[in-house]
This record gives C-alpha cells, structure tokens and sequence, in this order.
C-alpha cells in the first residue's frame, strides 16, 4: 500500500529553493503539481512544509495486485463516469423522477429511495468498458446485461431496466440491483452532522483501506448503511466480495477497480 500526495501550489523563487532542499524540482513560477510517496525520506519536512504553505495536497491510496487479491471484502470504485441521469435539467428532474424523496434532506442529499428505473439519454458509449457509474450518482453500478448474466446474476446479483427519456427500455445497459446493506465501523472517521436532518455522514476515506465491517455480509455483493460524502453529496459505499472480485478480473470487465476492505481489528 503506497499513499501518494498530488501537492499543487503556484510556485515562486522561494518555494521552488525550498522544494529544492528536500530533493524536488519544480519551476518558479506558476501552478506546479507532483505526486510524493509517503515512504519518501524528505516526507516529515516535506509535511510540515505543505501545512505551513498551505499547499494543495490530494490524498489517495494506491493497493498491490497481493492486497487486492488477499482481502475478503472490496469497495467497488468507478473507474469512469458516463452520462447524467435524465431529466438532467436540473437535479430536480431526475431525483423527482428516480426517486421517493420522502426521507431526502436538502440540506445533506442523505434518504433517498429508488422508486423507478434510472432514464438515460440513450444507450452508452461502452467502448471496451462494462460497468459504468453515472455522473452524481456514487452509489449505483450500470453494466451490459451479457456482463450481467454471466457474473453478476449467478452470483445472486439482481437488475432492473434503464429506459430512456421516452419510457423505451434500452436495451445495452442494465442497473445491478444491491439489496443487503451492511454497516460500516466508523470509529475514527470524520464525520459533519447535518444542521438540518440531524443525520451524519463519514468523509470518504482516501488514505488507507476501505473501513471494517460490522457483520460478513451474506450475499455478493452489499450496500453501506453509512453514507459517505461532504457538502452536497452522498453515497454509500459498494461492496464485493473477493470471489465476485475474481469473476470480474478473470473476464477482464473494465470501467471499475477495487479498494481492500480494512479486517475489524
Ligand atoms: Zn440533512
């Protein structure tokens, strides 16, 4: 496991002789970017430098092929997003459409329910890709039905049509259906409570593994019960199991990736 920093900053004679001091090299002027290892031996002084600079610094977490493939549980993360939700009008237009919104809350985006087939403009551009997240929907995998029917559905995994704006089901795209919700343990994450709702929810975790669950899920594939998310949005967590996992990289489907999920410690 490598946790990587993306560092931007718009850089000055200054910055670029103090970078220099800890052995990276970037110009003197205008928006620099690079990407640091946390292994890296300069790390301690380069971490007091980003705060004390108060640097851009993206997090993220990269896994080996071994801890992947070691790992009982999975987040399923998009490799890409395709499309929006139609009505895309507004957000109005589709979440009225896709969704009860009697449990919704406008202040954090947490409750809503699915209560009718998602609409897309047409049938996706897949090119070699089989599974697709929509833009602003986090928490909702799409594939072909043939990716469907040959891992997903004889791993117990349900789907229900996507039609397009005229009510006609399309016919090269499936939403998988996950019904099991497992909770997540969120001792030590980084919640804000909603003013509104009262509700909470977790910032997604970019350093380090996916958060232990609560209990094993029983089926394939599992849905948080937490939401996860900051400001307007909200999600929650998908999950696969390593044997799921497998199935997916044995037939090379494309379009998503995986994140080990943490053993409750
Ligand atoms: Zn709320």
């Amino acid at each position: 496991m490598q946790i990587i920093h993306r560092i931007s900053i718009d850089s000055t004679p200054e910055i670029r002789r103090e970078l220099a001091t800890m052995g990276i090299v970037v110009g003197a002027s205008g928006l620099v970017t690079f990407e640091i290892d946390e292994a890296y031996e300069a790390w301690p002084a380069l971490q007091s430098w980003i705060t004390r600079r108060d640097a851009f610094d993206l997090i993220s977490t990269k896994f080996s092929k071994k801890e992947i493939t070691e790992a009982r549980w999975l987040a399923l993360e998009p490799g890409w997003q395709h499309g929006y939700p139609q009505p895309e009008d507004t957000h109005i237009g589709y979440r009225t459409a896709t969704y009860d919104l009697t449990d919704f809350c406008e202040g954090c985006s947490l409750g809503l329910k699915q209560k009718a087939p998602f609409q897309m403009k047409a049938e996706p551009r897949w090119g070699r890709r089989s599974i697709l997240q929509l833009h602003w929907i986090h928490d909702e995998f799409f594939v072909t039905p043939e990716i469907w029917s040959a891992i997903f559905r004889p791993h117990g995994i349900g789907c229900r049509p996507v039609l397009n704006t005229k009510g006609a089901e399309l016919k090269t795209v499936v939403q998988l259906v996950v019904q099991e919700e497992v909770g997540v343990k969120t001792e030590g994450l980084e919640a804000e409570r909603c003013t509104r709702c009262g509700r909470p929810k977790f910032l997604p975790v970019v350093r380090g593994p996916f958060p232990p669950l609560v209990t094993e899920p029983s089926s394939h594939m599992a849905k948080t019960r937490e939401y996860f998310g900051s400001g307007g949005s909200a999600f929650r967590g998908i999950l696969v199991s390593q044997d799921l996992a497998r199935a997916l990289e044995a037939a090379k489907v494309r379009g998503a990736s995986f994140t080990p999920v943490a053993e409750p410690g």
